[in-house]
């Protein structure tokens, strides 16, 4: 067992991980079902930029959720899509994200649910307090590189994807975030390679 991506010898991940400084802080909200899933692409993701702070979990405690969001005095901002049909499920309208928060990356926290569509709603849904945060959201992306897991929908992208995009289009060196697509790209490749035939 590795103890850096806690994968088997042969399945490290290791090689892709490509070290990026970010002014924008991650918070990545895993999923349970997500954290021993062999083709998830947060781990890589959270052991590539700093800073980046992952947990595990589906229902948070509020009050640690809260203060993981304020921590450090960071305006945290939701890396979600807009999803006006999620009002018939009881979750709230987000507010409206202030354009000179994504001026600041260094005063900026990106929260990014890692999950499955659905678990990902249900996640919102369960912890009321991801329903009060603005929400950043991602227009016009490219076609998903993620061929291992089925997606939902064509423009539906990995957590890895989603969040490299989002710091391109908030970091003032967007170029560098290549970096990790391409590593991603790598990643993919040996997760196909290791699918039996
Ligand atoms: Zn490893």
């Amino acid at each position: 067992m590795c103890p850096r991506c806690l994968r088997a010898g042969s399945t490290c991940i290791c090689q892709w991980i490509t070290p990026l400084q970010s002014g924008v802080e991650l918070l990545i909200l895993q999923h349970p079902l997500e954290v021993g899933n062999a083709k998830n692409s947060a781990r890589l993701l959270h052991l590539s930029v700093q800073p980046s702070v992952m947990v595990a979990g589906e229902a948070f405690e509020p009050a640690a959720l809260a203060a993981m969001l304020e921590e450090g005095g960071r305006t945290p901002v939701l890396l979600y899509p807009d999803t006006p049909g999620d009002r018939s499920l009881g979750i709230a309208p987000p507010p409206a994200l202030d354009a000179g928060v994504l001026r600041d990356p260094a005063r900026l926290r990106l929260v990014i649910v890692d999950a499955t569509w659905r678990k990902s709603r249900k996640m919102l849904y369960l912890n009321p307090v991801l329903q009060t945060l603005p929400r950043y959201t991602l227009r016009a992306m490219p076609p998903s590189h993620y061929r291992i897991r089925k997606a939902h929908a064509p423009d539906q992208l990995s957590t890895l994807e989603a969040a490299a995009y989002a710091l391109m289009q908030i970091d003032t060196e967007p170029a560098r975030w290549q970096g990790l697509l391409d590593a991603f790209d790598g990643f993919v490749a040996q997760q196909l390679r290791q699918v039996p035939a």
